[in-house]
This record gives C-alpha cells, structure tokens and sequence, in this order.
C-alpha cells in the first residue's frame, strides 16, 4: 500500500518527535523548518529542537509529574527523551542535557532517516485541505503563519501573549483560614478566599513591589506594551497603597459565615478583612486553582517566597508560575479533539506548546500523540486518544476537553499548562500520603499504558515494520 506523506511544520520538539514516530511507522514524511533562513527572536541555530532557555526536562524521579511523563514517552520510544538521555548531564535530581549535542544529534537522526525529507522554508500559507498536517511550529510561530492560523480558527481563538496568573495544587492550602464564597453570595461559591488585616496587607505589598523581576527579552518588551490591561499584580502594587484592594484584592461582598452575623454593620466593619486574595478552580474537582489577577513577572523563586506569605498559602505548592511572555497559542478546548486533530479538519493535527501544553517533555508528548494519529491516518485507520490514567492522556485531555471549562470561567481564556498530578483522576481509593498517592498514580499509568500499547501495536501490526529496529 502506498502511504500518504504526512507534513510538518516546525521541527521543535513537538515536530521533531511527530517525524520520528510518523517514519517509524513507515509512513513518508516532509519536515518544514524555517531556521536557520529565518530564524524566531529566541533560536540562535538552525538545529532541530533546539532548547530556547533552559536545559533541563525538569525532575526525572517517575513518582514525580515531569518524571512520570518522561517515563511514558520511553516507553513509545520517544526521540526526544531517548536523545535526552543519551546526552544528559548531572543535574541533581532532574533530567538536563548538554543542549548542543542534544540538538545535533535529533538533526542528525532525523537528516538521515530513509522516510524523512527536510525542507527548509518559512511556511507562509495555511496548510492546503488535502494533506495530512501536524502543525507544530510553536510559541514563536512565525507572524504570517500566525494569521492564518488566527483567520482559519477565529480571532478569539489565537492568543500571542501569555499573562497568566499561578496555578497551585488545592490540597496545599490550609482550609482553616481560606473560606468559600462568591462576591455577593450570587452564584455558585466558586471561589476560595484568603483573608488578609491590615498588617497582613502591608508587608505583601512591601515584599511585592521590592521582588526580583524576571529579565524580559528585547521582543517580549514590545508584545507587553500592547498589554495594558492585564497589568502585573507588582505593578499593580506599585501604583498605590491601596490600588490592589481596589482591583484583584478588593475584600467588599466577600463574607466567612464563621465571622458571625453579615447584617449586624457593627460586626461586618469590625471583622471584614482588609483585602482578600481569590482562588477560582482549574477543575471541576477542585484540585489546581488559580490565584486570580495575579499575572506576574516576578523571578520564580521570588513568586514562591513573596506568594506564600498571604494567609493560607504559606505551604502551597505550585503547578505553574506566573508569567507574562510572547507566547502563540491556541484556544484548544474549542478547536482540538483529544487526538490533537482539529474538530473543523480531521487530517489536520496541532502538537506542542501552539496547543498550550508547556515544558519541553510536554512538547514531545503531543508530537508524539500527533505523530502516531497522522500515521494512523495516512494508514486509513482510526485515531486514538492516550488513557486518562497516564499523564500524557490527562494532560491532551485537559487542553482539549470543553466540559473542564468551568461555567464561572467561560469569560475566562484557556491558559497553558504543564504536566501535573492534579490533571490526573483520583484514584479509587485515595491515599493521603502525598508520595505514596505520586506512585499509586505511576502505577497506575504504568498499568493502563502496557494495555494501550497492545492495542496500538495491533492496529499497526501489518505495516509496521520499522518499530521494530529501534
Ligand atoms: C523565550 C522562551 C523561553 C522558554 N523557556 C523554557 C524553559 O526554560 N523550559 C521549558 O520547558 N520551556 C520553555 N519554553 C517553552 C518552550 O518553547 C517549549 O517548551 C518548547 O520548545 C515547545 O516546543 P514546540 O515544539 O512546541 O516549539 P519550538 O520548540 O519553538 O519549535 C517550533 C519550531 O517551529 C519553527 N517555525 C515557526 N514558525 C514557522 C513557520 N512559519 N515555518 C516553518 N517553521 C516555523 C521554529 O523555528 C521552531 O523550530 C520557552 C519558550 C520561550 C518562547
């Protein structure tokens, strides 16, 4: 049978792991790479996945988030995380790599595999409705590609900016302190609440303003210029005492029932809180929140230490960071299905951080996903999704799936997310042991992937071949 070829735009991780599981399965495949002809303001060579910033996949222990998904793509014989191993570095307890032998060793694989044609151009055009696509091309897509992918899915469906507020795990809050309520009591209490005096309030903000910023690259300053409206809560600060307690801090219409009674004015002025912090869930279930209006710039470690003095999050643990960068993504739970084709164009896929997935790990999962679904494809077959169970399932379940937008966060746009234990289901029986609950999730991915394998193996028993070498 003659197969399809399958495109791919951006050789980044997410392409550059899609062309190698697309070849494996002995499907042809063209990889379109602008660089080094054009290159993006963050690359400085023309290899293939190449590591913009930082050279570590973070922790590497499989009973942690990242650990555990670096795990599951071993086991589809990623590329990218086979070449991280081959060419890693000590980094204490997390997977890093010498980032230039990393880069050349995946162009030279790729360069040289017998089903893999290299085209180096700038793809301009939107890609034409008869081949099978991946587009892969990033969060620095280039700006005319980043147009038509805005006219082809709909203005409010392509973001370029990322001001996203940080995302911590719900059970490392202390409940004690932090309270349920809506604003008003109208709606469903939604939100999660930290209270904060008078004394509370001060030494946030002087904390605040005083933080260490994260450097913003020269391309960064111009996209933030056009961000006014969503200003960084440091900045917020700086404009006033009181200018946070007037906008995302504002305590009015926020009430414990254990402060006792809300229409008695004498009680209300003397217990209302100075300022209140608002949590909004991620999940339906509760498990990630969001600390609302807190889109930040502050360096990450400055966000830990600065963040955990408001009342109630003194041991929270983070899912994500605050930050505020160039960053193209798309409103995926709109636009994708959890096989990463898109619900308006079945032969067309969309892997890596243009779907809002982030980390370099994350990447290589949806070019993975989208690399055996093309191939799938090009074969005439059905396309498959991962298992919930395991951490590349929940995380394209979590970009693509629209029941987990919350009724409160319609308005809300979609914000990228890392792996994360609080995207996976809870276990039957739940185990309070925050370690010991990490492995029975490691387990229990373990368990529902050798079953998803068997499956997958299956459908491309006949023609698959090549697998088999590696
Ligand atoms: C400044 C910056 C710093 C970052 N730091 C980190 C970090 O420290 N750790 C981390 O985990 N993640 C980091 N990220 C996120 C990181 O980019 C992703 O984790 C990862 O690189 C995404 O992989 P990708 O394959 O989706 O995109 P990329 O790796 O960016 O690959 C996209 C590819 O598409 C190509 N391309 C773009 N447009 C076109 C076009 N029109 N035609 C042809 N080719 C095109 C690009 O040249 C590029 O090679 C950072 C991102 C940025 C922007």
């Amino acid at each position: 049978m003659i197969e399809k070829e399958v495109i791919i735009i951006g050789a980044g991780l997410a392409g550059s792991e899609a062309a190698w599981q697309v070849a494996n399965f002995g499907v042809p495949v063209k990889l379109v790479e602008m660089r080094p002809l054009k290159s993006t303001p963050a690359h400085h060579t023309g290899e293939f996945g190449e590591l913009v910033c930082s050279n570590s996949f973070g922790a590497l222990s499989p009973d942690r988030a990242a650990g555990l998904l670096q795990q599951e793509l071993r086991v589809f014989n990623s590329l990218i995380v086979n070449k991280a191993d081959e060419f890693s570095v000590p980094a204490g307890g997390a997977l890093a790599v010498d980032r230039s032998k990393f880069s050349s060793a995946l162009t030279e694989v790729l360069s040289n595999h017998p089903l893999i044609e290299i085209k180096r151009f700038e793809q301009l055009d939107f890609p034409s409705k008869e081949n099978i696509t991946i587009l892969a091309t990033g969060p620095l897509t280039s700006d005319e590609l980043s147009y038509k992918i805005q006219d082809f899915t709909g203005i409010d469906a392509c973001h370029f900016f990322d001001a996203a507020s940080p995302i911590i795990y719900g059970d490392t809050i202390d409940q004690e302190i932090v309270f349920k309520a809506s604003r008003y009591d109208k709606g469903d209490p939604a939100y999660l609440n930290c209270p904060m005096d008078k004394n509370n309030y001060i030494q946030f903000r002087n904390e605040l303003i005083k933080g260490e910023q994260a450097i913003l690259k020269d391309f960064e300053k111009e996209s933030a210029k056009f961000f006014e409206a969503c200003l960084p809560i440091e900045e917020i600060a700086r404009r006033g005492v009181d200018t946070m307690r007037f906008g995302p801090l504002k305590s009015i219409g926020l009430w414990n029932p254990k402060w006792g009674d809300l229409y008695d004015k004498e009680n209300r002025i003397k217990k209302r809180p100075h300022a209140i912090v608002q949590l909004r869930k991620e999940d339906l279930e509760g498990k990630l929140l969001n600390m609302v209006g807190f889109q930040t710039n502050l360096k990450w470690s400055e966000q830990k230490r600065i963040f955990r003095m408001i009342p109630g999050l003194k041991n929270a643990e983070f899912v994500r960071f605050g930050v505020m960068h160039r960053n193209t993504f798309l409103e995926s739970p709109k636009l994708l299905l959890p096989t990463l084709q898109f619900m308006k164009r079945e032969n067309l896929f969309a892997a890596g951080q243009l779907t809002g997935t982030e980390g370099y790990a994350a990447a290589a999962a949806g070019g993975l996903l989208a690399g055996i679904n093309a191939s799938l494809l090009a074969k005439g077959k059905k396309t498959v999704s991962f298992p919930s169970e395991s951490m590349i399932g929940s995380l394209m379940n979590f970009i693509s799936n629209r029941n987990k937008i919350m009724s409160n966060q319609k308005k809300s746009k979609f914000q990228p997310m890392p792996a994360s234990f609080g995207l996976v289901p809870e276990l039957n029986n739940r185990i309070k042991d925050k370690r010991l609950r990490y492995k029975a999730y490691q387990e229990r991915s373990t368990e529902a992937l050798n079953g998803f394998k068997k499956i997958l193996d299956s459908y491309f028993e006949k023609d698959h071949t090549l697998l088999e070498i590696y």
